[in-house]
């Protein structure tokens, strides 16, 4: 098989099913460098949009999983930073259109709305994820340390204008770190924000996993869900508190990828096996339950293939609240 540079999956999605992602913004190109950010810290801050990779080796590796036989309940449109900078995101959606009935998602940030060609963009998918972490100008700063041209003022106004003009639907994710977004008028900040906004849901997330910067504190799951009540009734926790760790965005940063065709043969070719994992790894944190659980392999043979990659040096690793994560370097 052709190595595949640009889509992996599908992966067991918690809010999308089984998403087969394609990731068209490389590490770490953002608009934002989030304290939380899985990826890593933001190597090129940005809001020009251009074709970071090109679209044309991303649809002809889609084209070839599809000959294959594809199954998958979205196409997820994702990046290691922010999907929107890719200038042929609406092109790629209508190629996809083309070749597939597979609904399209595309995971974003939310911060470049206020320009009306991301909007357009956006409104040719079936579902959009955007995240607004903070609705103050001081917390957005905090927590998202944004690009300068940005301001939250200039992300709600653009989120409130896509809602206008998009049909599809609109699923906000809220990452909420304890101690900088988890106040009362942070809170109610994002609640009015929210209301202006009017997505179809709102997905509360915290921080389970490895975070770009240290001492970002995950919010308990109890506070969690009070959050979420005051929130309203369209507001739901994805954040997994179990032992494992949790999927967390359903691209890049989500959990690992399962590939079709590999799911019958749980002791086949080994590597294969351990390029998968690495591809999986560059784009997010795993823990050995994750890897299981993503590629189809008991515990054994996972271990086996993270050493592989630990002993040629390509991958480390962090403990986060009990759990062992694994991560390309
Ligand atoms: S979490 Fe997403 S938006 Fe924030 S810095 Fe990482 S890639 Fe960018």
């Amino acid at each position: 098989m052709a190595e595949e540079k640009y889509i992996f999956g599908p992966v067991p999605s918690r809010r999308l099913g089984l998403s087969l992602g394609l990731d068209i913004v490389p590490s770490k190109v953002c608009t934002l460098d989030c304290i939380y950010c899985e990826v890593g810290l933001t190597t090129k801050k940005t809001i020009e949009r251009r074709e970071y990779v090109p679209v044309a080796a991303v649809l002809g590796e889609l084209k070839a999983r599809l000959e294959k036989g594809l199954r998958a309940d979205f196409i997820t449109i994702t990046g290691s930073g922010e999907t929107t900078l890719n200038s042929r995101l609406g092109f790629l959606i209508d190629e996809i259109k083309k070749i597939t009935s597979i609904p399209v998602a595309v995971l974003t940030n939310g911060t470049l709305f206020y320009l009306p060609d991301v909007r357009r963009d956006c409104a040719k998918a079936d579902v959009v994820l955007p995240s607004l972490d903070a609705a103050d100008e001081q917390t957005f700063a905090m927590i998202n340390r944004p690009h300068p041209d940005i301001s939250v003022e200039k992300v709600v106004e653009g989120l409130i204008e896509f809602r206008k003009e998009y049909r599809g639907k609109i699923w906000l994710e809220v990452f909420i770190v304890d101690g900088v977004n988890t106040g009362q008028p942070e809170i109610m900040a994002i609640k009015n924000a929210i209301a202006l906004i009017k997505p179809d849901k709102v997905q509360l997330n915290t921080a389970v996993r490895p975070t770009a910067e240290p001492g970002v504190k995950k919010v308990e799951e109890d506070k969690l869900l009070l959050i979420a009540r005051t929130l309203g009734p369209d507001c739901e926790v994805i954040a997994d508190f179990s032992k494992r760790g949790a999927p967390h965005k359903d691209g890049p940063l989500s959990t690992p990828a399962r590939r079709q065709e590999d799911t019958a043969a749980a002791d086949g070719d080994a590597q294969t096996r351990a390029e998968d994992l690495l591809s999986i790894l560059k784009r997010r944190p795993c823990s050995l339950e994750d890897i299981c659980q993503g590629l189809g392999l008991d515990k054994n043979l996972a271990s086996k293939y993270v050493a592989e990659l630990q002993s040629r040096g390509l991958v480390s690793s962090e403990r986060i609240g009990g759990v062992v994560f694994f991560k390309a370097k």
